[in-house]
């Protein structure tokens, strides 16, 4: 059940509402748009009754929710969501460029990339101090003491850090450090972490499981909006398929896909969508052309030897090149209206 205001409703009217979702056991999830507020309903275990709704004071209508996702999508806000981090923005008028090594190996490596990230203009700096890795024998990274890298890059260069929590433990860890909490793909469907940064108050990177529908990826962001964390941006790094050629198959008709159903932000991630350097660039500016509000991009001062995925990652100056090429491209892009 969806409860739209009539566009002149108060602030005591919503609050009303609220209050009769409350009474019957339900969540209610104000979203403010700028012509109306509608309220989502979530923990009805059934469908609710509108004549509950349907005569108070300042409620337009209250309208049945066919579809398997409530909170995310556009019926509920018509404006796209703007994750604000700070001054950054993702989901705004500007590109987010979120770009830094897969893994934080040591102090020296992390901070020569976020100097060429800050000197990018970029807003965001991605470190990995839990590293999801697919051989319990691989690096799994610095754990604590890469988050005290990442703070300390944060207070050098006033970047955003980006960077993923792997478990609950994991999540406290990183709100005390971060700016965004990233949930990796092989995390996409752990229920439980999804319930636990639902309540965080930092915003949420999800990305896009390996083999999950675009309906399984939207309903784990309704996870984390369910439990009242509506900043969140959605990241498409590629899915698996029979493809030889890439690590992964970057599907960027999930671009267009997400942004006809939800409210919420998408960048793209195409170092782990394609897996090999050279096509980096050319599917960072096809991600930008095909509307992606941002990108996230693996950078390492010496690939050769990196840590962690060194096959994907761009040298300083293949990125500095990158962030020329996507914003000269993201300037001539019109936003497309949604309809
Ligand atoms: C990463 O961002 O380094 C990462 C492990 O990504 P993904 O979860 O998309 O594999
Ligand atoms: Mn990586």
């Amino acid at each position: 059940m969806l409860i739209v205001m009539k566009s002149d409703a108060t602030d005591e009217q919503v609050k009303a509402v609220l209050r009769v979702i409350e009474d019957l056991g339900y969540r209610g999830h104000p979203m403010p748009g700028a012509s109306r507020t509608a309220i989502g309903i979530t923990g009805n275990p059934g469908a609710v009754d509108p004549s509950h709704f349907e005569n108070l004071p300042g409620v337009s209508e209250a309208v049945r929710v066919s579809k398997p996702y409530k909170l995310v999508t556009l019926d509920l806000r018509s404006e796209k969501t703007v994750v604000q981090v700070g001054e950054a923005t993702i989901g705004g008028e500007e590109l987010a460029i979120i770009a830094g090594p897969c893994a934080i190996e040591t102090r020296d490596q992390a901070f020569v990339v976020a100097e060429a990230v800050w000197r990018s203009g970029a807003k965001f700096f991605r470190g990995g101090a839990f590293k999801p890795r697919t051989s319990p024998y691989a690096f799994q990274g610095l754990g604590e003491d890469g988050l005290k890298i990442l703070e300390d890059i944060r207070d050098t260069y006033g970047l955003k850090i980006v960077t993923e929590a792997l478990d609950e433990a994991g999540v406290d860890l990183v709100e005390r450090y971060a700016d965004v909490i990233q949930i990796g793909a092989r995390s996409m469907q752990n229920f439980t972490l999804l319930r636990r940064v639902g309540k965080s108050r930092l915003p949420v990177l999800l990305k896009r499981g390996l083999s999950a529908t675009l309906d399984e990826w939207l309903l784990a962001a309704e996870y984390i909006m369910a439990e009242g964390n509506y900043q969140i941006v959605l990241c498409e790094r590629g899915i698996r398929t029979f493809a030889q050629h890439t690590r992964n198959t970057l599907d960027l008709s999930a671009v267009p896909a997400v942004r006809r159903i939800s409210h919420l932000p998408v960048i793209v991630d195409p170092s782990h969508g394609t897996g090999k350097n050279y096509m980096v660039t050319p599917l960072a500016r096809a991600g930008v052309a095909v509307g992606s509000d941002g990108l996230i991009i693996e950078v390492h001062d010496q690939p050769d030897h990196a840590l962690c995925d060194g096959a994907q990652a761009l040298t300083l100056a293949q990125y500095q090149q990158l962030v020329n090429e996507v914003r000269a491209i993201h300037e001539v892009i019109v936003p497309a209206p949604v309809s």
